[in-house]
């Protein structure tokens, strides 16, 4: 028993830890950046002070995770955000493909603590520091209200990812809230005064049919939505979660110091909106509704931002603009906000969103504070422009920002740095490698790692895919919308040479379709490539034909001059050669075959409108903002989205075993996979070296489908293991042993680490094929 003697001011409990790095936020920037560095071997505290982790995309929260993807509605192809936040993802399709947020928080949970060097602190806030210099943070000071104990968190280096920035606030790192002016760094869409210069706090809810007739009494607190809300009709009953985003508001207030007086309003609405919907006599579908959560803490979106040592702006996002410090990127649209949120007039659309037409780098100098020095910053707060800042806000793109901060945080202990020192020319290249190591994914940049033993190495398959047919299969489908097939020419024989282009030299190819024709009618056909190698925009229109068809099924030749057709359009950059668009433009009285057969690095896009995402089938502003008019040209969502059926000549052969040591771990301008023949009954990938190597460890990356934005919440998805992912893999020496082997598989990387190392002059990997439409595939392969 405790007795205490009534006595004057007592303390509470006092813990000190010590760490490398101590981590304020466990959102998703600082949950990936914590994990990052955990795994790379240091020690880290990772502080939050919710009792959950993800910040916003926690069942606290609920918002679905999104980044350069942006729901598949934008031409950003094979663009979702790779390592931790990939592993994350790709976990929770697994075991969640129905978006519970209660089973994505688990999935959270269970990473972080599965890492023995992470010290995960819930329900802690942090709220002071001390500084050992001007610029040098050297403890922070945080609470537990749950079990009454205050921390004192020791490190060297400190990361901030916590939405409003407690750290770099309190440290008194230099920061902008609001927006820019226009002049100030010449973005021209930066927003004036009037339309608002903050984004504001969102709260979201979930209802549920109860199966009997639910009676709702509005507390009193509850707006009367008819009055207060411009909108009030947009409410109804399909749309909650995260298609609610628009009840919004703050963004006229102090985003930090007012949240809890915007969360105020924003219940008022939310409570408002129910009663307008279960009351109003309006929507009698509601009457076995109930509602089953409303958000207690309100999603944040902008409050302050840092500055590092690089501002993003607007240009570095239209124009793709490259660093040579990138270690991550963007893809989402400028997606700005009216400040008066749900309170904006009828007509004044609730977002303002523009697309580039493909991802972008983020530097590394945007990552860490300009003025104290040992200071990370991660999430929405890294040094961003506002209108910057209105797409590298997204949670997977700020996840990816702190992957790179976890991996620097280690190169910082292990070489002696402070942050900004790691941006020297001479460590970044370190950094940007180590961290392609993990399966991020950096703008124009491949893998090249001289201790990989597959650099050293023979490479040869039992097959590899030439792709010749797409067979027909199912019914023709009515040409309802123009679709494309996006063909891999880039590492093909028919791409032409330089010399070749010059010439005109004939370097042709050719497609075979069968349409059917309701009756006589033109097709109307064009090639396409993208402005860029890496792009998937189809912006430069190489041939345009116009092919009769007659009624019934007809059989089409297009052959193409590549050569020829790159001259004529004046395009002899021959390494920005990507896809080329196999583009047929709409014809409803034509029906189109299509095939089951899915291969890796293959996709099919059609031109379609995604309004989620502001995408209308073409963006086209109408003032010169300083963004792009291009058209949409996205894939479908399986089981939809198949790839047109159509005969190759000659056939491609972009699938090739040597590409698994190219340093790619996704599709980009090319597959950069081995893709094995479909007839193949055994796939196998030899690896073969002039003497015996030892082996200790083998990196193995499979095709999950980096074009599936995997969103967490609301959204059901049609498989829970990606169709291209190969589940079967056995790995043999050269005496044919079996030295490992991974069942069932769906995951994007596995590591294999030998408990022996081996001595072999080779290596088999066979590869079973996923499915009967999906040939096996291998990304990469490396030996250590
Ligand atoms: C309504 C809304 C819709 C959005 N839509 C999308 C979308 O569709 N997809 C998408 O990806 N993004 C979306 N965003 C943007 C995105 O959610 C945020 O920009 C994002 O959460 C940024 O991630 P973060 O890790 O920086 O911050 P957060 O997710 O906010 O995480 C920060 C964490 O730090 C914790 N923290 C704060 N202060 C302290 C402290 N003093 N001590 C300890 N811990 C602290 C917080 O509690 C939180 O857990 C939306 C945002 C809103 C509000």
């Amino acid at each position: 028993m405790i007795k205490a003697e009534a006595t004057g001011k007592r303390l509470p409990k006092s813990v000190t830890m010590t760490a490398d790095l101590v981590v304020v936020g466990g959102g998703l920037a600082g949950l990936c950046g914590a994990i990052t560095a955990a795994r790379a071997g240091i020690k880290v505290v990772l502080v939050t002070d919710r009792p959950v982790l993800g910040g916003n995309s926690s069942s606290e929260v609920r918002l679905w995770v999104l980044g350069a993807t942006s729901h598949m509605g934008n031409n950003n192809r094979w663009a979702r955000e790779g390592g931790i936040i990939d592993e994350l993802l790709v976990e929770n399709m697994y075991r969640n493909p129905d978006s519970n947020p209660l089973i994505f928080d688990t999935i959270l949970l269970e990473k972080v603590v599965s890492e023995p060097n992470i010290t995960l602190l819930l329900n802690t806030s942090v709220y002071d520091l001390d500084k050992s210099s001007p610029d040098t943070i050297s403890k922070v000071y945080a609470f537990c209200s749950q079990n009454s104990t205050h921390y004192e968190l020791d490190a060297p280096l400190f990361c901030d990812a916590s939405g409003d920035g407690i750290l770099g606030f309190l440290s008194g790192a230099a920061f902008r809230m609001g927006a820019e002016s226009k002049e100030e760094f010449g973005e021209k869409f930066a927003p004036s005064k009037e339309y608002g210069e903050l984004l504001g706090h969102s709260i979201y809810f979930y209802s549920k049919d109860a199966g009997k007739s639910i009676k709702f009494v509005p507390p009193s607190f509850a707006h009367d939505v008819t009055q207060k809300v411009p909108k009030f009709r947009s409410f109804n009953t399909q749309e909650f979660g995260c298609k609610l985003w628009w009840i919004e508001y703050g963004g006229r207030l102090d985003t930090v110091h007012e949240t809890e007086t915007i969360k105020w309003e924003l219940w008022k609405v939310v409570y408002g909106v129910w009663d307008y919907i279960k009351n109003s006599g309006n929507f009698p579908e509601a009457e076995n509704l109930t509602l089953e959560w409303v958000g207690h803490i309100p999603g944040k979106r902008e409050s302050r931002r840092f500055e590092g040592d690089y501002m993003l702006i607007q240009q570095d996002i239209v124009e793709q603009r490259a660093h040579y410090d990138d270690v991550a990127f963007g893809g989402w649209s400028i997606d700005l906000h009216p400040s008066d949120g749900v309170f904006s007039e009828i007509g004044q659309s609730s977002c303002n969103q523009w697309h580039s037409k493909g991802i972008y780098g983020i530097p590394y100098r945007c990552l860490y504070s300009k003025n104290i020095s040992n200071l990370f910053i991660a999430g929405r707060i890294i040094s961003a422009s506002h209108v910057a800042f209105g797409s590298s806000r997204v949670m997977a793109t700020s996840a990816h920002g702190g992957q790179a901060v976890g991996m620097a945080a280690k190169m910082c202990i292990e070489k002696g740095l402070m942050p900004r020192q790691l941006s020297e020319k001479q460590h970044i290249a370190f950094l940007q490698q180590e961290l392609l190591k993990t399966g991020q994914h950096i703008p124009n940049l491949h893998l090249q790692d001289d201790q990989d033993l597959v650099q050293k190495a023979a490479i040869s398959a039992s097959s590899e895919l030439a792709l010749e047919e797409l067979i027909p299969t199912g019914e023709p489908q009515r040409m309802e919308f123009s679709a494309a097939q996006m063909l891999p020419i880039a590492n093909a024989d028919v791409k032409p040479s330089l010399a070749d282009v010059k010439t005109n030299a004939e370097v042709k190819f050719k497609t075979i379709l069968h349409p059917y024709a309701d009756e006589p009618t033109d097709l109307d056909v064009e090639l396409r490539i993208s402005s860029k190698a890496a792009n998937h925009t189809p912006d430069i229109i190489l041939e345009k034909r116009l092919i009769p068809l007659e009624k019934g099924r007809n059989c089409v030749h297009l052959e193409f001059n590549l050569a020829e057709a790159l001259k004529v359009n004046k395009h002899q950059d021959l390494e920005s050669l990507g896809y080329a668009f196999l583009v047929i433009q709409k014809n409803e009285k034509v029906k189109l075959p299509y095939s089951d057969q899915r291969i890796t690095g293959l996709l099919s896009v059609f031109n379609l409108v995604n309004k989620a995402v502001s995408n209308y089938g073409k963006q086209e502003p109408t003032e010169d903002i300083g963004v792009d008019t291009f058209e949409f040209w996205c894939p479908q969502r399986r089981p939809l989205g198949k790839n047109l059926a159509l005969k190759i000549e000659p056939a491609l052969r972009a699938f090739r075993a040597e590409n698994v040591q190219n340093g790619l771990q996704r599709p980009t301008n090319q597959p950069n996979a081995w893709v094995a023949d479909p007839q193949d009954k055994n796939p196998s990938l030899l690896l073969e070296w002039a003497e015996k190597q030892q082996i200790s460890e083998v990196v193995l990356h499979f095709d999950t489908d980096f074009d599936h934005p995997m969103e967490t919440v609301l959204m059901s998805h049609p498989e829970n293991e990606m169709p291209f992912c190969a589940k079967n893999v056995r790995i043999l020496n050269d005496k044919n042993e079996v030295i490992a082997e991974i069942k069932n598989n769906h995951q994007s990387q596995r590591r294999i680490v030998l408990e022996h190392a081996i001595l072999t002059q080779s290596l088999t990997i066979e590869v079973e094929h996923p499915s009967a439409n999906v040939p096996a595939a291998l990304m990469e392969v490396r030996c250590y």
